[in-house]
C-alpha cells in the first residue's frame, strides 16, 4: 500500500498544477522547433511569445522590458552576474546559491541579526565607489520567507549609481510585483515555484538594460541565450504565471494556516524558536528551531510519517548541512543544525497542517527528556 504524502516543502519546488500539466500534455504531443518557418515552427513560436507576455504580466514588466528564457533560475542568476558587464559585483549573504556562487569576486553585503540586509553596510560599501557596480538582493529568503527592503536598495542604489538585481523566485505568485515601481534592472524567475515544471525559468531586463550572452551557438532569446527553447516547458510556465496572478489572494490566507503550525508548536515546545516571526515575511513560509534535535533527526522521523518538510533550502538539505542563511543571521551552530522549514502551497490544506502538527508533537515528547538533560 503507498503512503499519502503531506508535502510541505513548496519553497524547494511546488506540485504542478492541474492546468499546467494540461497545456504541457498538449504541446508535449506537438513538438515543433521554435526557430523553423514552417507551420508547426510558427505554432511552436506563437506558444513562447504568449508565455513571455503571460510572465511579463506577473510583475506588470512593460512593453520594453525583455524576458530571456533561461532552463531556470540557477542559469538566469548565473547569466546576470557573469553577463551584465559590471566590474563590480556586490551579494548578499544570504542569497541562492547561484548567486553567491556565481562569481568568485563578488563582495559580501551582511544581513543584520533579523535577517533582512543591512543597508547601512551596503551604502558604506560603494561610499566613493566609481566602478560600474551591480547590487544582487533577493526579494524573499528561500528559507526564512523573510522580504527584504528592495526599495530601500533601490534608493541606495540609485544615489551610489549602481544596477539592481533581484531574484524574485520565492517572491512571484506570493506577493504583488510591480518592476516598473520596484525599478530594478534584472528580475529572475523560476517556474517550478509557481505551480511549474522545473527545468524553466526566465530573466528579465528593465528597458535600460542588456546582457551578455553565456551560452553560444544560436540566436535564440534575441541573441542572449542560445539553444532550442523547451516549449512544453516554457507554456506551462506561462500558464503557471497566468495562474500565480489569479491565485495570489488564496496563497495570501495560507498564513493562517502557517500561523496555526507556529503556534501550536510553540505551545507544544515552548522553547521553541521561530526565525523571524517579527519580521515581515510571506504567508507561507515558517522555519524553526530546537537547539538539541538535530535536523536530520527529525526530517527523518517526519519522513518515516510521510510527511516532506526541509531544513533549509533544497540544494544544501541533500547533505544535511547547517543553513549559510541562519550562519549570516549570526544564528549558533546547534541552533542552526536543529533548524526545520515548513513551506506551504496551493494544495495545502488544515489536514495536512495538523497531520503534522500531531507527527512534530509525537517526535517531541520522544525527544523531550534528552533535550531537557542538555
Ligand atoms: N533562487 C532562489 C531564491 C531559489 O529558491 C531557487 C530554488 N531553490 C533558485 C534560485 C534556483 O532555481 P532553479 O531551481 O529554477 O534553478
Amino acid at each position: 500500500m503507498t503512503q499519502e504524502l503531506t508535502y510541505l516543502d513548496h519553497n524547494a519546488t511546488t506540485p504542478l498544477k492541474p492546468e499546467v500539466r494540461e497545456i504541457m500534455l498538449q504541446k508535449l504531443s506537438s513538438p515543433g522547433n521554435a526557430s523553423a518557418i514552417h507551420k508547426v515552427g510558427r505554432t511552436a513560436r506563437r506558444d513562447i511569445e504568449e508565455a513571455r507576455v503571460q510572465i511579463m504580466r506577473l510583475v506588470n514588466a512593460g512593453s520594453r522590458a525583455v524576458v530571456i528564457f533561461t532552463s531556470g533560475a540557477t542559469e538566469a542568476n548565473n547569466l546576470v552576474l557573469k553577463g551584465c558587464g559590471c566590474e563590480r559585483i556586490l551579494v548578499s549573504a544570504i542569497e541562492h546559491p547561484s548567486v553567491l556562487q556565481a562569481r568568485s569576486d563578488s563582495e559580501i553585503i551582511p544581513v543584520l541579526l533579523n535577517g533582512v540586509i543591512d543597508l547601512a553596510a551596503l551604502d558604506k560599501m560603494l561610499e566613493g565607489n566609481d566602478r560600474s557596480t551591480l547590487i544582487s538582493v533577493m526579494l524573499v529568503n528561500n528559507e526564512t520567507g523573510i522580504i527584504q527592503p528592495i526599495d530601500k536598495v533601490m534608493e541606495i542604489a540609485k544615489k551610489r549609481g549602481a544596477l539592481v538585481h533581484t531574484d524574485a523566485v520565492q517572491a512571484a505568485g506570493r506577493l504583488p510585483l510591480d518592476l516598473q515601481k520596484m525599478g530594478v534592472d534584472y528580475l529572475t524567475l523560476s517556474a517550478h515555484k509557481i505551480g511549474g515544471p522545473q527545468g524553466a525559468g526566465c530573466l528579465i531586463l528593465s528597458n535600460c538594460v542588456s546582457v551578455l550572452p553565456q551560452i553560444f551557438g544560436g540566436n535564440q532569446e534575441k541573441n542572449m541565450r542560445a539553444g532550442t527553447e523547451s516549449v512544453a516547458a516554457i507554456a506551462g510556465f506561462g500558464k503557471a504565471a497566468e495562474l500565480a496572478i489569479r491565485d495570489m489572494a488564496a496563497f495570501q490566507k495560507l498564513s493562517v494556516l502557517r500561523d496555526k503550525v507556529e503556534t501550536e508548536l510553540k505551545r507544544i515546545a515552548p522553547a521553541l524558536h521561530i526565525f523571524g516571526r517579527d519580521m515581515l515575511r510571506v504567508a507561507n513560509t515558517t522555519m524553526f528551531t530546537l537547539a538539541g534535535a538535530s535536523s536530520e533527526t527529525q526530517l527523518i522521523a517526519l519522513d518515516l510519517a510521510g510527511i516532506c518538510v526541509s531544513n533549509g533550502s533544497a540544494c544544501a538539505s541533500g547533505t544535511v548541512k547547517a543553513s549559510h542563511v541562519l550562519k549570516a543571521m549570526d544564528v549558533a551552530e546547534a541552533e542552526a543544525g536543529s533548524a526545520l522549514r515548513v513551506s506551504l502551497g496551493w494544495n495545502s490544506t488544515e489536514k495536512d497542517v495538523d497531520y503534522f502538527i500531531q507527527k512534530w508533537s509525537e517526535m517531541y515528547d520522544r525527544v523531550k527528556s534528552r533535550l531537557s538533560a542538555a
